[in-house]
C-alpha cells in the first residue's frame, strides 16, 4: 500500500514557512510515497517540487489550492494553474481541461474557504463537473476541530476519502495520510477515481510548545524568513529568503 499527503503548502503561499526542498526532505524522511504541494492560487512551488522529487525518492503530483467563488478546491495532476475567482463548476471544468482531478479540501466546516454541502452537491449533479470532482478531505489536520460534518457526510457522497495535513509548517507534513493500493502517483489517481482510498487521520495532539513554535515561525514569515529546520524540537534555524513574499509576483484572480 502507498501513503500520500496531498495538501502541503510551501513558501509560495503567504501563510506557509516551508521551503520546497524542506518539504521533500521531510516527506522522504517519514516515508511518504506520493505528495502534492498545493499553494494558494500558485503552482511554481509545486512544479519545482516535481523537478526535484527524484533526488528525494518520492513522487510529487503537480497541483494547487484554487480559490473559487464557493471556497477552496485542490486541483491535482495539472501542469498549469487554473484561473482563480471563478465558480466551482467553471473551475472544475478548467481543471478537467488540463487533464486533472479535484478534491474538496476541509469541506462543510463553515470556515472561510470551505465548500458548502450545497456547492458540492451542485457540482456532483453537473454532467461535466462531476467527472472531475473525485475526492473530499474527511480529515484535514489544520481544521481538525471542524471535520466532523465531513466525516459524517462522506458515506453519502461518491467521493474518495482523503486525509491531509494542510501543512503550513515543517513538522506537520504527513499529519493526515491517504492510503491506496500501489505506490505511484498514477496508482493513487486510479484509487481516487475508483473511490477506493483510505483516510488515516493524525491522532497525536499538538503540544502548546509546538503551537508556540508555529506562531513564532508564522510571525517571522511576515518578515521574509523561511525554515529548513528538520524538526520542531530543533532551533528555529531560519534563513532569509532572497525576497520577502510580498515581492513575489502574485497572479490576479481572473474575473
Ligand atoms: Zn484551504
Ligand atoms: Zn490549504
Amino acid at each position: 500500500m502507498g501513503i500520500a499527503d496531498l495538501h502541503i503548502h510551501s513558501v509560495h503561499s503567504a501563510d506557509a514557512t516551508i521551503t520546497v526542498r524542506a518539504i521533500l526532505k521531510q516527506a522522504s524522511d517519514i516515508n511518504l510515497d506520493v505528495i502534492a504541494v498545493t499553494d494558494h492560487d500558485e503552482i511554481r512551488g509545486s512544479l519545482e517540487a516535481c523537478k526535484l522529487a527524484r533526488e528525494y525518492n518520492l513522487e510529487v503530483i503537480p497541483g494547487a489550492e484554487i480559490t473559487t467563488k464557493e471556497g477552496h478546491l485542490l486541483a491535482l495532476f495539472i501542469d498549469e494553474l487554473p484561473p482563480s475567482g471563478c465558480s466551482l463548476i467553471d473551475t472544475l471544468i478548467a481543471i478537467g481541461e488540463l487533464g486533472g482531478i479535484a478534491i474538496a479540501p476541509h469541506p462543510f466546516t463553515n470556515l472561510p474557504g470551505s465548500l458548502s454541502m450545497k456547492a458540492v452537491v451542485n457540482a456532483l449533479t453537473h454532467p461535466s463537473a462531476k467527472t472531475i470532482l473525485k475526492g473530499m478531505e474527511t480529515h484535514n489536520m489544520s481544521t481538525r476541530a471542524f471535520n466532523s460534518a465531513a466525516q459524517r457526510l462522506a458515506a453519502y457522497l461518491p467521493l474518495a476519502k482523503i486525509a491531509s495535513s494542510d501543512a503550513h509548517v515543517y513538522w506537520a507534513i504527513g499529519a493526515g495520510r491517504t492510503q491506496f493500493d500501489g505506490e505511484t502517483a498514477q496508482d493513487l489517481r486510479r484509487a481516487i477515481e475508483a473511490n477506493a482510498t483510505n483516510a488515516i487521520p493524525y491522532d497525536e495532539e499538538f503540544s502548546a510548545r509546538a503551537v508556540f513554535k508555529w506562531a513564532r515561525r508564522i510571525t517571522l514569515r511576515q518578515f521574509g524568513y523561511v525554515s529548513d529546520s528538520p524538526s520542531a524540537s530543533q532551533p528555529i534555524n531560519t534563513q532569509k529568503i532572497i525576497q520577502p513574499f510580498k515581492k513575489i509576483k502574485k497572479r490576479e484572480p481572473t474575473k
